[in-house]
């Protein structure tokens, strides 16, 4: 990215286009956050589950405006009515074929779709099963995308539930299911209060049979919830992760930063100015920029659940414990350009296309228009997710030459 341009360039229609046409690589999204609102409303119908509203319009605004709320009771509604309406074989199957269809429409190349098959079980299925569903409705949509040229792969990364104590179970279920799709094991749900610890007999498990693991932290909790995903979870991912922003410490004073800033032509944005002399970081940022741990930065989804610290205050308080730091109300708030800037390997992701309205191509036209964020930023961030992928060696290749092939021959904006 160009320092100095901060201007919007996408302004229209043509441009998200353009933005949707690229490859993109997704790390980040859950099957449960994802569905269309219209099949909410027929597989309600089907199974009898009753939904704040059936007219289309008015339940998707629901969905948003419930998960704007800033509150948590609100958030957790709206997946009662997801999961609520995907509970057979039928339903999931439908769901996750969807999903792919939707996720080719948005560039997606390669994508990993994580969901709790714990939370789908009250009509009978087992773990296996419900898996099973899942993988035949996605073999099923990449057979659909591939028919209308576009070729996906989508793996399955199985959640447990933090607040529950079933996790050795799905850990257990997830490894014998990699032959259907499974490629990673994570932890949903709430993130405070239900520390990696409680788990580490299925993240042992995990480790013990060599399962990739990416772990929600470092959204609902801070930089001690990242410590022990990387502790307990040995993760090779940080789901979000965006809190380790609070490991970091302000080298300047207010005063001596804003005229740093000042001097810089053109930027009113501090995370313009050269990161890494502004910030010193504590042992937990060092280790996961210094190791280059992918971080899955949702940034929508951030600005609903305020978990993205507002980058004009990060690094003003101590190091840990930082409760007077502001959140992230506004897009251009969001540390994700200063994680960037200071090394940080960021991947974009949407978390729930449904409640968050978004997804990767909204995801990318927010960077340029709040960002600057051009053609190579795209390219960077969608390499670092390719490399990042829970695949094999040559699996992750291939798919870089896929993201390397389709940048060289995606016509310039505006062209
Ligand atoms: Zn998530």
């Amino acid at each position: 990215m160009s320092a100095q341009v901060v201007t919007p360039l996408f302004d229209n229609a043509y441009d998200e286009g353009w933005i949707a046409s690229l490859p993109k690589v997704c790390l980040h999204d859950h099957l449960d956050g994802s569905l269309r609102p219209q099949t909410v409303i027929e597989l309600a119908a089907e199974v009898g589950h009753e939904l704040p509203y059936t007219d289309q319009a008015r339940l998707e605004r629901w969905f948003s405006e419930a998960a704007d709320s800033r509150s948590l009771a609100r958030y957790l509604q709206t997946f009662e009515h997801t999961v609520g309406v995907m509970r057979t074989a039928e339903a999931l199957e439908r769901v996750a074929r969807e999903y792919v269809v939707d996720a080719a429409a948005d560039g997606i190349i390669h994508g990993e779709v994580r969901w709790a098959p714990e939370q789908h079980l009250s009509e009978g299925l087992d773990l296996d099963a419900a898996i099973h569903a899942v993988e035949r409705g996605i073999v099923a949509g990449e057979s659909d995308a591939a028919d209308r040229g576009h070729i996906i792969s989508i793996r399955q990364i199985v959640c447990a539930m933090r607040q529950n104590d079933c996790s050795l179970e799905v850990a257990r279920a997830a490894v014998r299911n990699r032959s259907s799709g499974v490629v990673g094991f994570d932890l949903a749900g709430p993130e405070l209060g239900f520390s990696a610890e409680l788990h580490r007999e299925a993240l042992d498990y995990c480790a013990r049979h060599f399962l990739q693991v990416t772990l929600h932290a470092g959204e609902a909790d801070g930089v001690e919830s990242i410590r022990q995903a990387l502790h307990e979870g040995r993760a090779a991912r940080l789901g979000h992760g965006v809190r380790i922003v609070e490991d970091l410490t302000r080298r300047q004073s207010h005063a001596a930063l804003a005229d740093n800033v000042a001097r810089l032509p053109h930027s009113h944005d501090v995370s313009l100015v050269p990161a890494t002399s502004l910030y010193s970081m504590g042992e937990v940022a060092a280790w996961v920029r210094d190791r280059r741990i992918p971080l899955e930065i949702c940034p929508c989804s951030n600005l609903q659940t305020d978990a993205a610290p507002r980058v004009s205050d990060i690094g003003a308080t101590a190091r840990t414990g930082n409760s007077s730091t502001g959140w992230a109300r506004e897009y251009r708030e969001h540390p994700v350009e200063l994680l960037r800037s200071l090394g940080f390997a960021v991947t974009i992701n949407p978390d729930n296309r449904l409640m968050s309205r978004t997804s990767m191509t909204r995801e990318f036209l927010k960077l340029a228009h709040e960002f600057g964020y051009e053609r190579e930023d795209f390219l960077s961030v969608t390499l670092i997710a390719a490399e990042s992928a829970f695949l094999p060696l040559d699996e992750r290749n291939d798919l870089v030459d896929r993201v390397l092939a389709g940048y060289s021959t995606s016509p310039e904006v505006g062209s």
